[in-house]
């Protein structure tokens, strides 16, 4: 098998593959009455699996990125003043969408992977410098998680909204939307969930969905408000493809199998134990930032001097080691010449990664 240990792409469960090779003999029509249930099981599993019950979920066509579009372009009016933290990839993302639409922002840009100065979001918060915040929790380019409960904390006292990307930790990462205060969350329906990467989400505090009736909408066919009503009452305003919400929803039955977000929390724990675990056996440097968790879906790792990101990675993808091969993943940008990633998502036993380890002892040797 070639095994992906990439965060994008990989194996998925048995019961989304399913779906891909049956579905074709019956395929359902967005109109037609088999639509709205299927609509709308899958939206209250996402809110059900997330225990997310003060939050409206929408569907959209695309991948993690078409939702942070959605959510930026949705959820903020064009006067209000946004704070972005970035300290990886995807806050620079966050920053990069939010000028294309043309949101006033403040910007706090710090070298990848350091965590954010709650003293310093305070006093802009204080200050009423900034009306929102944007935040990334889990950090795909450095493996760490942001302190998001800690931001929102800051924000409910000031009452600014919270926009946080749980793009990489929803469905795998223990979150508490409601005590984190976080008003709206951009999501995905291919990394945690295990679904393609064809089909999007995005989670609104009930409360913002109302008062977003007269903000206007600025990513045209991501309008979350008009999706949202449109999806309320069973259909959706632009063709959005059915499989893929079968996919979604087989996805949710799985993960429900396997004990819901905290039973996959445990499988991946399982997975970080025993990599991370292997690494430092094999002299390997965990990237670690102070003040900032792992996250369970991966790991960075320091390119060791001997060797580069692409001699091992192609060594790992060409030789077999128990009937497997092996993608890694490069770091991003700034971090791209140090670091590489292994991630440990998607549908593997456990032997994979034993087997992993192996592998990435022959290509250090
Ligand atoms: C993957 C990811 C995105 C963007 O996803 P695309 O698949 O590139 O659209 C955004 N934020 C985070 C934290 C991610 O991990």
């Amino acid at each position: 098998m070639k095994v992906s240990l990439t965060p994008a792409v990989f194996h998925l469960p048995e019961a989304v593959n399913r779906v891909s090779q049956t579905y074709g003999a019956n395929p359902i029509v967005p109109r037609g009455p088999a639509f709205e249930p299927l609509l709308s099981n899958a939206r209250n599993g996402i809110v059900q699996a997330l225990g997310a019950h003060d939050y409206e979920a929408v569907l959209l066509t695309g991948s993690g990125s078409t939702s942070m579009a959605a959510v930026l372009g949705s959820c903020l009016r064009p006067t209000e003043r946004l704070l972005v933290i970035r300290n990886g990839a995807y806050g620079d993302r966050i920053l990069e969408f939010a000028r294309a639409l043309g949101q006033n922002v403040v910007d706090i840009d710090l070298p990848y992977g350091e965590r954010p100065d709650l003293n310093k979001i305070e006093e802009l918060c204080a200050e009423g410098q900034v009306h929102s915040v944007a935040v990334v929790h889990g950090g795909t380019s450095t493996c760490t998680l942001n302190p998001v409960a800690e931001i929102g904390e800051i924000t409910r006292r000031y009452g600014q909204k919270l926009l946080m990307d749980g793009i990489s930790t929803l469905f795998v990462e223990p979150v508490d939307l409601a005590a984190w205060n976080v008003h709206a969350v951009m999501g995905s329906c291919n990394k945690g969930l295990h679904s393609h990467p064809n089909l999007t989400m995005a989670l609104v505090r009930k409360d913002l969905m109302e008062a977003m009736a007269t903000i206007p909408a600025r990513a045209p066919s991501l309008e979350l408000y008009k999706v949202w009503k449109a999806q309320v009452a069973g259909s959706h305003p632009y063709t959005i493809d059915p499989m893929s919400i079968c996919q979604v929803v087989a996805a949710l039955e799985t993960l429900q199998k396997e004990g819901g977000v905290m039973g996959r929390h445990a499988v991946y724990k399982e997975r970080c134990n025993i990599l991370r675990k292997g690494y430092e056996a094999l002299g390997l440097t965990i990237a670690r930032w102070p003040g900032q968790p792992l996250q369970s879906i991966g790991t960075a790792l320091h390119i060791p001097a001997k060797t580069t990101y692409a001699q091992m990675a192609e060594a790992l993808s060409t030789h077999e080691v128990d009937g497997h091969t092996f993608e890694i993943y490069s770091a991003q940008g700034k971090l791209s010449n140090k670091l590489f990633r292994i991630f440990h998502m998607g549908d593997y036993p456990i032997e994979v990664y034993t087997s992993f380890l192996r592998a990435l002892k022959n290509v250090l040797e």
